[in-house]
């Protein structure tokens, strides 16, 4: 059985993995994480901020492997295998979203392919989101689960890049 590791920040319905965020109901902007308070927009008074599901598909944006384990308190499986990690511009959405990537190495990745959003546990069990080729992350309970222990699992996959491209400094 698996479980999101971090409650709030994404759910899955019927083996489709969605990110939440959240949207100023004045100026628009998204936020990822979400949050509460006002808006991150320096530009904005709003206070009023919407959780909305986030777009499944991006852009690579940039990528990287990670050849090391990361630090506790993330659980490296033993032996670590090198995993890979792309940050995404959600489309239409102008914010960047780092993930792991499940399936494919920086070999095969380029800045502004299209990847999309799944779930896929850790090697730890927790369930996290990764970035994946379209059209592979066609998950459901049954499949997501299968896949834990193949070797292509873990990586820091919580970690998150909120970033604004664009923004102004705060
Ligand atoms: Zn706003």
């Amino acid at each position: 059985m698996t479980t999101p590791v971090i409650d709030g920040w994404f759910t899955v319905d019927d083996g489709t993995a969605h990110l939440l965020g959240t949207r100023c109901a004045d100026c628009r902007t998204v936020h990822f994480p979400p949050r509460t308070g006002p808006c991150r927009n320096p530009h904005c008074d709003g206070e009023t901020l919407v959780q909305v599901r986030l777009p499944r598909r991006g852009t690579v944006w940039s990528y990287t492997n990670a050849c090391y384990p990361p630090p506790a308190p993330f659980v490296a499986a033993d032996p670590y295998e090198p995993v890979t990690l792309a940050a995404v511009e959600l489309a239409g959405e102008g914010i960047v979203v780092l993930g792991q990537v499940k399936g494919l190495t920086v070999d095969d990745l380029h800045v502004g392919m299209e990847l999309e959003l799944i779930a896929s546990p850790l090697a730890d069990g927790p369930l996290v989101w990764m970035w994946s080729a379209p059209g592979t992350g066609d998950t459901n309970g049954a499949d997501h689960t299968a896949k834990a222990g193949t070797g292509a699992t873990r990586a820091p996959g919580t970690s998150a890049a909120p970033e604004r491209r664009g923004e102004g400094v705060a």
